[in-house]
């Protein structure tokens, strides 16, 4: 029976990066993910880094660090995550007034550029004219997600992690204190267990009687092979629905839809979006919707054919490149843009997941974290909300 200092469940963004840092602090990291072939939300992500968008002392801190890590992780990780600085274009439509969009994200630790029409178009040339009034511009990062992952866990291998693909089925607890796992496969015994599943978290924790405040949408997109079209930016719309959606959705009166399952709460939205990535791939988004029940079956062919209307709108030269439709699932929280901590109720029990804007927040947070876990203090875990 081999024993691990720590055990991290869920191979996407939030569990390869901390399970890294673990690593880094010498802990014996075992990193367990249930799928051989990820069909999670960070692989279907754009992978665009926000560091513009910093709310607070804390947030604007983090956005720093955030993007400061992504600049030098090739070479830290000696691996490719494909990271560059590029323009994000949040697309005004035609129905939208730009100077009261510009308000909207006014709040911003970054302030946003107004862009016309024109000097969005020479920014982005596949941009719909007859479309937009214009753009707000912001400075972006972004990098391949699954080369980030598969980066930060070859690097987690490196220092002598173990990754490996089993199912977790439930905690193994003695009294009040978490001391294992008990996998599809067998059990591992740890000090530590940390939750890094995106939107299973919610169930895990719901197993062992804890109500934390992370749910999730479920996601549809458009994924295409290698195209000659060339996206200069990152496309978006200037809106703030699926946050408000989102926010609307778990609220402490509908709050306790959330205990029950297959529930639709609220309409979807839809955010006609579009990367592409070093290789002439695109991924086409999005609609975000909310059904509790995390296996809900979500109409494909609507759904794409939505998608692909709004892209048609907006960027019409992608409408008809061809593609695969998927769906997955994405963690979000409530009153912070994220939770992380240990979980007071339960010893060697923590959480790391139900992140907004993960790209930017996962690489400083996980840091952080990794500190906190073997030194017993950080200033920046210390200031978060306890759990
Ligand atoms: C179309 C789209 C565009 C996006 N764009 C951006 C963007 O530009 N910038 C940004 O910051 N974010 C973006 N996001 C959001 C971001 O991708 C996700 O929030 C993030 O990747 C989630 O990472 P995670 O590790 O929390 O979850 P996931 O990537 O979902 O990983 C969780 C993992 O846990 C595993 N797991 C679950 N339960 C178990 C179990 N019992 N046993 C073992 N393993 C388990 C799952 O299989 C999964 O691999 C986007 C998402 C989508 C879909």
């Amino acid at each position: 029976m081999i024993n691990y200092d720590v055990i991290v469940i869920g191979g996407g963004l939030t569990g390869s990066a901390l399970s890294y840092e673990l690593s880094q602090k010498k802990l014996k990291v075992l990193l367990i993910e249930k799928d051989s072939v990820l069909n999670n939300a960070t692989i279907y992500s754009y992978g665009g880094i926000s560091y513009w968008g910093g709310t607070s002392n804390l947030t604007n801190q983090l956005c720093q660090e955030g993007i400061n890590i992504h600049r030098n992780l090739e070479e830290e990780l000696s691996a490719n995550t494909e990271f560059r600085e590029i323009d994000l274009l949040f697309t005004i439509d035609i129905d939208q007034n730009p100077q009261e969009t510009l308000e909207d994200y006014k709040h911003f630790f970054i302030q946003p550029q107004l862009l016309d029409i024109d000097e969005s178009l020479a920014l982005e040339p596949l941009l719909n004219k007859n479309n937009i009034t214009g753009c707000l511009r912001f400075p972006q990062g972004h990098v391949n997600p699954q080369k980030t992952i598969l980066a930060y866990q070859k690097a987690l291998k490196n220092n002598g992690g173990n990754v490996v693909q089993e199912t977790v089925i439930s905690l193994i607890q003695k009294e009040d204190k978490i001391i294992g796992i008990k996998t599809n496969n067998k059990n591992y015994f740890t000090n530590e267990v940390i939750i890094c599943a995106g939107a299973f978290s919610r169930q895990i924790l719901q197993d062992l009687g804890l109500n934390l405040p992370i749910y999730f949408t479920h996601a549809q997109l458009i994924k295409t092979p290698p195209s000659d079209i060339k996206l200069r930016t990152l496309v978006m719309p200037a809106t703030t629905k699926r946050f408000e959606m989102e926010k609307q959705a778990t609220s402490l009166e509908i709050e306790s839809i959330w205990q029950t399952s297959n529930n639709l709460i609220q309409n979807d939205v839809l955010e006609a979006g579009a990367i592409q990535f070093l290789d002439g791939s695109f991924c086409l988004g999005q609609i975000s919707q909310i059904i509790t029940n995390i296996d809900a079956l979500v109409p494909k062919n609507t759904s794409a054919r939505r998608i692909r209307e709004a892209i048609a709108k907006t960027l019409p030269s992608l409408a008809n490149i061809e593609g695969t439709w998927h769906n997955c699932q994405i963690a979000f929280s409530q009153g912070m843009p994220f939770q992380v901590g240990k979980i007071k109720k339960f010893e060697g029990l923590s959480i790391f997941s139900g992140f907004t804007s993960p790209f930017v927040f996962v690489p400083p947070l996980a840091k952080h974290f990794a500190h906190y876990l073997t030194e017993n203090s950080d200033p920046i875990i210390e200031s978060l909300p306890s759990l």
